[in-house]
């Protein structure tokens, strides 16, 4: 028999001294507490996640327009790009997050947090199944539902070890502040160790041998960030085995950085020859125990094995498990992340908005609507057009599509500036389309899956909480001013990416950028501008000040070597 419960929930948040009572209901037979039953007008806006695409959709939107719920197992804003400055104490945890309740105050607390993780969405009766992450002996349950009318999915990626046998075991991985904060006890550690008596060389060899296992933009920081607190600070003070340390960064493409333009790639690559740090191209990680690592050399297939002290797995991410159990509820179980279309609306149900590294763009319908447009411009099916017809279509592309434009002037471009010209790089007269449209194949991948940065996130949060701040005015004004009458999601552009930039820091006061117009920056002015761009770009200025200081504090007595 089902006995229910009436439970008053006070919540008092803070600022603007809001009372909010929910009504939570306990149904004896079920489960979970039902903890936002509809009881305004406002429509329901439940957010999953409060990363970078999370909190900033939540810094723009209209707070009074919607009753909004955020549900996320962290109760802070992490900025993830100075997590690798965190694993050798450059910058402290506390000074590169920020309390989500810090970001509630400031929208007059109009926003209901819950620091908890959701486990499964039920897209059908809009409806989510939540777990709290912190202890409570509220009702002696940690389950509760929750309803929506409108779900922004922002809940991010997870470590994709890709089944690789001993990694969860015996890796650390770099994802979240406790990872980075575990990667600087255990760095401290493998030194306290080494110095310990009755080890032989080897051993004591072996526990400073440290390997970053993946050469993108994050394994390379760290090991950048790694050879510096060593040669700045450790060598310092553990002088007795200052020459047996070694830096290993294994990597299975040809080259590390292979993301970044070539020159930032060569650049990297000869910096890391020079500083000692081994870069292991061609070799894929097969297994990893606590003692040795194991690859395969690709060129050669040969297996084998090398001894460690510390091992950091970062060779990307994968879908969380229960966003993939809803991408089987709804007909997306054969991809690999949650396509939305360029609306970031969820393709297969209604009203689910997905966002950062969780969703990717499916855009083949405009990659064959652009074909189509080539197949119209080419009357007389030769396959050529003129320079000029050419151009025409291009600016036709553009004017219809404007999201395919960071496309269209990334380094990719060349591709197609080069069919403008013949091989001695002389202008022509006539243009192949077909060379064209293989550029296009690429730029289908290209621009379906935008890469997975904080900076796509961010702009996906912001463009989403306009298209929502906009949703609710034409709600109020279907016969009011112009912007705000039409219909269904022509009501709004479509997600448009810009690329700002990216940097790689190096180490050594050097960092490399590529920056928008292709244009690209090494050395110690870039790593001045990389300061001032991560300083800038804080989520608000007390972690701005901790972050300066802490840099401040780096440069006048080094890093700390506590293990604390
Ligand atoms: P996240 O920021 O990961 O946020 C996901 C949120 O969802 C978190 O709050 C999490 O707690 C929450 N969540 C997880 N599971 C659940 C659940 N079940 N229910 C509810 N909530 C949940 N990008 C750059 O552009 N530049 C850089 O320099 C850069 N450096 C990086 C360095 C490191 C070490 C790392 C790890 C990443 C870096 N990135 C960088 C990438 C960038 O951090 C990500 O692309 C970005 O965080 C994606 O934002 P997101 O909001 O999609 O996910």
């Amino acid at each position: 028999s089902s006995s229910k419960l009436l439970l008053l929930c006070t919540l008092s948040l803070s600022g603007g001294g809001v009372v909010a009572y929910s009504e939570a209901q306990v149904d004896a037979s079920k489960t979970s507490v039902q903890v936002n039953e509809k009881d305004c007008k406002k429509k329901r806006v439940v957010v999953l996640g409060t990363g970078w695409a999370g909190i900033s959709f939540l810094k723009d939107l209209d707070v009074s327009a919607y009753d909004v719920q955020v549900v996320s197992p962290r109760n802070y804003f992490a900025f993830t790009p100075l997590l690798p400055s965190v694993t050798c104490g450059t910058v402290e945890a506390r000074s590169i997050v920020e309390p989500v309740r810090n970001i509630i105050k400031k929208r007059n607390g109009e926003i209901q947090f819950w620091e908890a993780e959701c486990m499964k969405i039920d897209a059908a009766n809009k409806k989510l199944l939540c777990r709290y992450t912190v202890e409570n002996n509220l009702v002696g349950n940690d389950e509760f539902s929750l309803e929506y009318d409108y779900l922004v999915i922002a809940v991010g990626a997870q470590v994709n070890t890709f089944n690789t046998p001993g990694v969860l075991e015996n890796c650390h991985f770099l994802k979240e502040v406790e990872d980075a904060q575990k990667i600087r006890r255990t760095v401290i550690d493998c030194f306290e160790k080494a110095v310990l008596p009755g080890l032989s060389e080897e051993e004591r060899r072996t526990n400073l041998h440290f390997v970053i296992v993946g050469g993108g933009p994050t394994g390379v920081e760290f090991a950048a960030e790694l050879h510096d607190f060593v040669q700045e600070d450790l060598v310092n003070l553990y002088p007795s085995v200052k020459d047996m340390v070694k830096i290993t960064v294994i990597q299975s493409g040809d080259h590390i950085l292979n993301m970044f333009d070539e020159r930032i790639s060569s650049f990297a690559e000869q910096k890391f020859q020079r500083d000692g740090i081994e870069v292991q191209t061609g070799s894929r990680v097969i297994s990893v125990s606590d003692k040795e690592i194991t690859m395969k050399l690709k060129a050669k297939g040969e297996i084998c094995s090398v001894p460690h002290g510390l091992v950091v797995w970062s060779t990307g991410v994968e879908t969380r498990p229960f966003v993939k159990d809803f991408m089987g509820q709804i007909g997306q179980a054969n991809r690999r992340v949650l396509a939305t279309d360029e609306w970031l609306r969820v393709k297969g149900c209604e009203d689910v908005y997905a966002l950062g590294d969780c969703a990717t763009i499916n855009q083949r319908k405009v990659m064959e609507d652009i074909a189509a447009i080539f197949k119209a411009a080419d009357k007389d099916n030769s396959g050529f057009l003129t320079v000029e017809e050419f151009k025409d279509v291009i600016d036709d592309i553009l004017e219809r599509y404007p999201q395919v434009e960071h496309y269209l002037k990334s380094k990719h471009l060349r591709d197609v500036t080069d069919l403008m010209k013949d091989s001695e790089g002389n202008d022509i007269d006539e243009v192949d389309i077909e060379g064209f449209k293989l550029a296009l194949c690429q730029a289908d991948s290209q621009v379906k899956n935008l890469p997975a940065t904080a900076q796509v996130a961010a702009q996906q949060g912001a463009y989403l909480s306009k298209c929502f701040n906009r949703k609710s005015k034409w709600k109020d004004n279907p016969e009011g001013p112009r912007r705000f009458r039409g219909s269904g999601r022509h009501q709004f552009h479509p997600f448009q990416y810009k690329h700002l930039g990216q940097f790689a820091p190096l180490g050594g006061e050097q960092a490399a950028a590529e920056l928008p117009g292709d244009w690209v920056s090494v050395g110690r002015s870039t790593q001045w501008l990389w300061y001032s761009v991560y300083a800038s770009k804080q989520v608000s200025w007390r972690t701005r000040v901790l972050v300066v200081s802490d840099w401040t504090r780096r440069f006048i007595f080094g890093r700390d070597s506590s293990r604390i």
